[in-house]
């Protein structure tokens, strides 16, 4: 494979030389934290009062953890390490967990940030000839203007479809020959379903690969989206407290996501201990951005599980490999007492030929027990009105989950396009539990 690097001085920068710049970045990030009011106390309080006193790396362990609660607390104001007059761009998080958090960039934050993700789009083997449609929410969600930021500093052409309407995004593809396209895997599946409908011949588009990201999503699921859509795809990995998309990308070997380590530090503990994990097992990543001067962050507990690879990348980089994020540690569902991840159902079912593209769980009280349905699509091709194969893939799914994850679910299937879509992130679990049991 022939790779390509868009900065690669630094994406190839041997590890000490990376370490030493962590290291000063670091310090200049500490600089910025005490100008803030939340981390002046936080940190003067854990004996930081200069960035001198961050002399080594491990100096990074004499800093707390910054929590959600702590960016909600701090809103709006608490985090703003510049004058306001510097500011140009204002984000928020999705507010998938709760009310969101709000990001502050300068206009050299915002330069870095395009940086960065023009570094993960070039990694996958784009380049200015890509005309690149971007499917993804606009406005105060950091997926749409960073990704059109990063396209456009690669010189790609740049359409800002925005997500939904599937029709008007067919047509955009096909008058203007899009190559690739950025959106979430289950808006990406969502196309694919459609397509027929619409009338669109796979051989009148030119699409090559597709950013998929903003949401968790298996092996199976890419592999399901490669083979119906006939693309490429690469997983994304960002958040809006880290800037959004470009923290973490897949290169041309898709053999997890290389974190920039020269604009963030990520670390991986033991939520329940907060100590580190052994190098390579799975736990909470904790991030600290490197990269910003308008907001820094320090120490951010993700509440994604991931782990990192620890063999190195044919590609060359030497930053290191982040595997797919499983969750959020607070996705987890405990039913009857048996502790299951969504992903872990999807990686079931994405595998099966038959299901379709769309799922959904749900989760009631039956008495004292949990019940857990598990509905999904069907493949079109599937005839629905005849039971006997339906009945069998009733059967093979909740047997599958069964022995996979000791789960014993009702299962319930319907009819391609029956089940929601959501235009941003994918609601892939109704839980109408009591809260308070
Ligand atoms: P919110 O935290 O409100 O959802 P963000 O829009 O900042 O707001 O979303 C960031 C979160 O999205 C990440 O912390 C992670 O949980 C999820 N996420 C982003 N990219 C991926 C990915 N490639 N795989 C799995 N989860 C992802
Ligand atoms: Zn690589």
């Amino acid at each position: 494979m022939n790779f390509q690097y868009w900065h690669p001085q630094t994406e190839k920068m041997p590890r000490s030389e990376l370490e030493a710049l962590q290291l000063q970045k670091l310090k200049e990030e500490v600089g910025y934290a005490l100008r803030t009011t939340f981390y002046k106390k936080r940190l003067e309080g854990a004996g930081i009062n200069t960035p001198d006193d961050i002399k080594t790396l491990g100096d990074l362990d004499k800093i707390p953890f910054t929590t959600k609660h702590d960016l909600r607390e701090g809103f709006p104001w608490g985090f703003l390490s510049a004058q306001k007059e510097e500011v140009i761009r204002l984000h928020a998080s999705s507010g998938t967990t709760g009310v969101p958090t709000t990001i502050y960039l300068s206009g050299d934050d915002v330069r870095r940030w395009s940086g960065y993700v023009a570094r993960c789009i070039f990694a996958t083997g784009c380049n200015k000839s890509d005309v690149f449609q971007n499917m993804i929410t606009y406005g105060l969600f950091t997926g749409g203007l960073g990704f059109h930021y990063g396209g456009e500093e690669v010189g790609m052409m740049v359409i800002p479809s925005g997500a939904g309407n599937t029709d008007r995004q067919f047509k955009l593809m096909q008058d203007f020959g899009t190559t690739v396209v950025h959106a979430t895997p289950s808006f990406l599946l969502h196309v694919e379903s459609k397509m027929k409908e619409a009338g669109v011949k796979r051989e009148s588009l030119k699409l090559k690969r597709a950013f998929a990201g903003a949401e968790p999503y298996s092996e199976d699921t890419r592999k399901r989206i490669e083979e119906l859509l006939k693309v490429d795809v690469y997983n994304s990995y960002g958040l809006s407290e880290m800037n959004g998309p470009g923290v973490a990308f897949e290169c041309q070997c898709k053999a997890g996501m290389h974190i920039w380590e020269d604009g963030y530090i990520a670390e991986i503990i033991d939520p329940d201990t907060m100590q580190p994990v052994k190098e390579g097992e799975i736990g909470e990543l904790v991030l600290t951005i490197l990269c910003r001067e308008a907001t820094p962050i320090l120490r951010y507990r993700t509440r994604d599980l991931t782990g990192f690879y620890t063999d190195p990348c044919p590609c060359g980089r030497t930053h290191r490999r982040l595997r797919r994020i499983r969750g959020r540690s607070d996705d987890m569902l405990i039913i009857n007492g048996v502790n299951i991840f969504p992903s872990q159902i999807e990686e079931v079912i994405m595998g099966m030929k038959e299901v379709g593209n769309n799922y959904l769980i749900v989760v009631e009280k039956d008495g004292a027990l949990d019940r857990l349905t598990v509905n999904t699509e069907v493949r079109p091709e599937i005839f629905m009105d005849d039971s006997r194969p339906l009945n069998a893939l009733k059967e093979k799914i909740r047997k599958t989950l069964q022995l996979s994850i000791s789960i014993n679910p009702k299962v319930d299937l319907h009819e391609s396009g029956y089940l929601p879509v959501s235009e941003g992130k994918a609601v892939r679990v109704k839980d109408m539990r009591p809260k308070d049991l």
